[in-house]
């Protein structure tokens, strides 16, 4: 039986891992915490997760909370028009729902599952010279830790990360008692050029259903102000003023808010970043990197974890194909390039929602404000954004697209 070791039990990890057992095996999972302390502990994402991450989780047998777990089923899109109100508002509706299951529900559940099918979980915080142990032991060792320090084993990829800073100042915060919008449930998805944007959306968390509001600010402008905040209710306090200030339309749904628990809330930063797939040991054992450890995204266009599950998806069905042969280099590159081959795009098309809007992309969130049919497109374009660059993401295509759709 082929034994393979996963540093990292977050999304992609114990995806991967079980889909693996399913396949005979033998999986070993190392996490840096038990499943009562992710459960205890502070939230790290919003997960927003669209119809096809979701559908891989269920092919799996992994889908535990669609009953419970509110659907979200579109995006409505706001654009502030500098003086309080809204140059542009409209919704439309997904063709698959999304959901957002609280990764403190997910991980601890999937860890209990990851046991139950046969794999091994090691507690520990794997270092450097863990992995040598690891592939010494191991036919294939993957690195699946997210943005943890043992991501250092992988060579930052300079020709394909082309910021070194970070982008935007997040800050997430669960609250219950958000009103509901009026048509249909959505993540609202709200830009203030120059200023940053708000995003918010029905989820499911530890105590049950929730809102998520997700903060991205400009770096050194008005909603990069989470430094001083040092306690939850202060952190609730200055979402609501934010939303006050720069998206009062939401703050109308926000009277009465409060935080789901102290671990509701979050604030931080940090720089998108391409890595090379394959870490090479000091022993020379190479290791393979998986998800966010080697295409980093900013959460602007909430495709971390949704980039985890295809990644999963895509690694899984490399290792089923490459039968009994040795896990060598070669086939770590060639495992990622698969993935690169879908992930490059999310990743060019997040890292151009980070610069401000081109006016042929104002042009089209204009055109989809009045056809449906843009607005179907644009939404459903979070669910596999490689459509994006049929027809948004330069002037040409935009122009030729618009003409033929309003034409
Ligand atoms: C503010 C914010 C909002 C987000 N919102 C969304 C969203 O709406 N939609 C979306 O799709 N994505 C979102 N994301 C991104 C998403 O959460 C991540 O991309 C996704 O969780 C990555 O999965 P992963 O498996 O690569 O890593 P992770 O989920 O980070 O899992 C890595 C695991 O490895 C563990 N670990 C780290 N180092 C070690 C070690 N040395 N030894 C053992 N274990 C280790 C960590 O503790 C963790 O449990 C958001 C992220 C942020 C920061």
């Amino acid at each position: 039986m082929r034994k393979i070791t996963i540093v990292g039990a977050g999304q992609s990890g114990l995806q991967l891992g079980l889909g693996l057992l399913g396949h005979g095996y033998d999986v070993t999972i190392v996490s840096d915490r038990t499943g009562q302390e992710i459960r205890e502990g502070r939230v790290l994402s919003s997960q927003c997760m669209f119809g096809t991450a979701l559908a891989h989780e269920r092919v799996l047998g992994l889908d535990f909370w669609d009953a419970e777990c509110p659907a979200v089923e579109g995006l409505a899109v706001s654009v502030a028009d500098g003086a309080g109100g809204r140059a542009l508002a409209w919704s439309s509706r997904l063709d698959a729902p999304a959901r957002s299951v609280d990764q403190r529900v997910k991980i601890p559940a999937w860890l209990e599952e990851f046991e139950r099918r046969g794999g091994t979980v090691v507690l520990r915080d794997a270092t450097a010279e863990d992995l040598e142990d690891y592939a010494r032991t191991s036919d294939l060792v993957i690195v699946a830790a997210g943005k943890g320090k043992i991501t250092d084993v992988f060579a930052r990829d300079s020709t394909r990360s082309p910021y070194d800073q970070p982008q935007r100042a997040l800050a997430l915060t669960y609250v219950t008692g958000m009103a509901p919008r009026p048509d249909h449930t959505a993540v609202t998805f709200n830009i203030v050029p120059g200023v940053g944007e708000y995003f918010a959306f029905p989820a499911l968390t530890t105590s049950g259903p929730c809102d998520i509001m997700v903060f991205e600010g400009v770096p050194g402008g008005p909603m990069d102000c989470w430094s001083e905040v040092t306690t939850p209710e202060q952190h609730l306090a200055r979402s609501v003023e934010l939303l006050r200030e720069f998206f009062p339309w939401e703050a109308e749904r926000c009277a009465d808010v409060a935080l789901t628990d102290a671990g509701g809330v979050l604030a931080g930063r940090f720089a998108p970043v391409v890595r090379k797939p394959a870490g090479v040991l000091p022993s020379g054992a190479p290791v393979l990197g998986l998800a966010d450890v080697v295409v980093l995204n900013d959460p602007i266009t909430g495709q971390g974890s949704n980039n985890a599950s295809k990644c999963a998806a895509s690694y899984l069905a490399s290792i089923l194909e490459h039968g009994n042969r040795p896990f060598d280099r070669a086939f770590m590159e060639q495992t990622f390039a698969r993935y690169w081959d879908y992930a490059q795009y999310v990743t060019a098309w997040t890292n151009a929602l980070l610069a401000p809007p081109p006016p042929h992309v104002l042009q089209i969130l204009g055109a989809a404000a009045q056809s449906p049919v843009v607005a179907h497109r644009f939404v459903n374009g979070f669910d596999d954004p490689r459509d994006f660059f049929h027809w948004l993401m330069n002037p040409a295509a935009t122009e030729a697209y618009l003409a033929d759709v309003t034409g």
